[in-house]
C-alpha cells in the first residue's frame, strides 16, 4: 500500500487527477474554504465512494462544484434574478446556493433531497481541475465525518494515510486555504432565503444585495450543547469558555489544558503545565488558522482543550462561533 499521494498542483498532476475522476476514483483538491474530497456529480458510484470513505451519513447532502452560473443552472431548477445577483457579486467565492435538483443529477448527490447545493470555487487549482474534468464535481470537506476540516494537504494525509480505501488517492497540494472555514450556505428555495450554515459571507452582506435573509444562530441552544450536532470536533474534550471560566480552569493544575486565546492581553494567563496557542484577534485571521489550531491542540494529547470565546456582538465572528460551538459540543456516543 502506498497510501494517499500528495502531489504539487501543476498541469500534469491536475490532468492525472481529472483522469482519476473520469475513472470513478476520488481526488482531494484545495478550495479557498477547505480541502474537498471530490467525485463526479453525475457519477453515482463516485458519489457512493465519497460517503463511504468519509463515513458520512447517506442523508447528509453534498455541494456540487461548478465553474460558473451556466454550470450551476444545468444542475438545478428555480434559478432566479436574486441568484444571478448573488452569483455575479460573489462567484467564484465562498457562497453556496441551495436550489431545486434537476432530473439529470443523481439522488445521491444531495443525500436523496429534492434540492441541490451549488458553488463556484475561487481557488485556481479547484478551477483548473473543474476545467480539466469538464463536468461538475461533488465535494464535501475532506475530513472524516464529524472531525476537523482540513486546510492543507498534510491534514488530509494525516486523516487517510492508514486507510486502504484511500490507497493511491491524489491529494492536490495548493497550499493553505486562505478563507479557512466553509462557505455560507443559502437556501434559495424558501422566501425569504435562509442561511443554513453561516460562513465567510455574513447575512448583512447578502441582505444588502437581495433584501431580507433569515438566519437563526445556534447560540440559543448552546446552554445544552449535547443537543447540538457534534461537528468539527477534536478527539480531546473541548470547552468554549469566557475569560473568567478560563482563569478558573487554568488554576486547576490537575488537568493539563491546551488553550486557544485570541486576546493578546490574556496570553500570560496560560502558564505551564498548560500550553498556549495564540490565535489572531481579527476574524479573518482567526478563521484561517482555526482548523489547524484545533488539529494542533488535539495532537498535544492534553486533558482538555479550552477555547476563549470572542466577538460576541460582531457579525463577522458568527461563522467562527458556530464552528467553535460545534467543536465544543459532545460527540454522539
Ligand atoms: P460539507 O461539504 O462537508 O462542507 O457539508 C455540506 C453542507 O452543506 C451540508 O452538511 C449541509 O449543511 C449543506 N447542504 C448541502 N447541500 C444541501 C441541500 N441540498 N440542502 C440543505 N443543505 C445542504
Ligand atoms: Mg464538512
Amino acid at each position: 500500500m502506498i497510501g494517499p499521494r500528495i502531489l504539487p498542483a501543476n498541469n500534469e498532476s491536475i490532468q492525472e487527477a481529472a483522469a482519476d475522476l473520469e475513472r470513478g476514483s476520488l481526488v482531494v483538491f484545495p478550495t479557498e474554504t477547505v480541502y474537498g474530497l471530490g467525485g463526479g456529480t453525475l457519477d453515482e458510484s463516485s458519489l457512493a465512494s465519497i460517503y463511504r470513505l468519509k463515513g458520512r451519513q447517506s442523508d447528509n447532502p453534498l455541494i456540487a462544484h461548478v465553474l460558473d452560473i451556466e454550470g450551476a443552472r444545468s444542475l438545478t431548477t428555480g434559478w432566479d434574478d436574486r441568484c444571478t445577483l448573488l452569483a455575479e457579486a460573489w462567484w467564484p467565492g465562498p457562497l453556496t446556493l441551495v436550489l431545486g435538483r434537476s432530473g439529470v443529477v443523481p439522488d445521491l448527490a444531495s443525500g436523496g433531497r429534492p434540492t441541490l447545493a451549488v458553488r463556484s470555487p475561487q481557488h485556481p487549482v479547484a478551477r483548473a481541475l473543474l476545467e480539466a474534468y469538464g463536468k461538475p464535481i461533488s465535494a464535501p470537506s475532506a475530513n472524516r465525518s464529524g472531525e476537523v476540516s482540513p486546510t492543507c494537504a498534510q491534514h488530509v494525509l494525516d486523516d487517510y494515510s492508514a486507510d486502504p480505501a484511500a490507497d493511491g488517492m491524489i491529494i492536490l497540494d495548493g497550499d493553505r486555504c486562505h478563507v479557512g472555514i466553509e462557505s455560507t450556505v443559502l437556501d434559495m428555495t424558501v422566501d425569504p432565503p435562509r442561511i443554513l450554515r453561516p460562513g465567510a459571507l455574513t447575512a448583512e452582506v447578502l441582505q444588502n444585495l437581495i433584501g431580507s435573509v433569515e438566519y437563526t444562530e445556534l447560540h440559543h441552544t448552546s446552554a445544552s450543547p449535547g443537543t447540538m450536532e457534534s461537528h468539527y470536533s477534536p478527539q480531546t474534550n473541548c470547552l468554549l469558555v469566557d475569560v473568567e471560566e478560563m482563569r478558573h480552569r487554568l488554576s486547576n493544575m490537575t488537568e493539563r489544558c491546551v488553550v486557544l486565546v485570541s486576546n493578546p492581553d490574556h496570553h500570560e494567563m496560560v502558564q505551564p503545565p498548560h500550553t498556549l496557542l495564540a490565535m489572531p484577534s481579527d476574524p479573518d485571521g482567526y478563521a484561517q488558522d482555526l482548523y489547524d489550531a484545533l488539529r494542533k491542540a488535539d495532537s498535544e494529547q492534553a486533558d482538555l482543550i479550552l477555547i476563549e470565546s470572542n466577538g460576541e456582538e460582531d457579525p463577522n465572528w458568527i461563522a467562527i462561533r458556530d464552528r467553535l460551538m460545534r467543536a465544543a459540543s459532545d460527540r454522539p456516543v
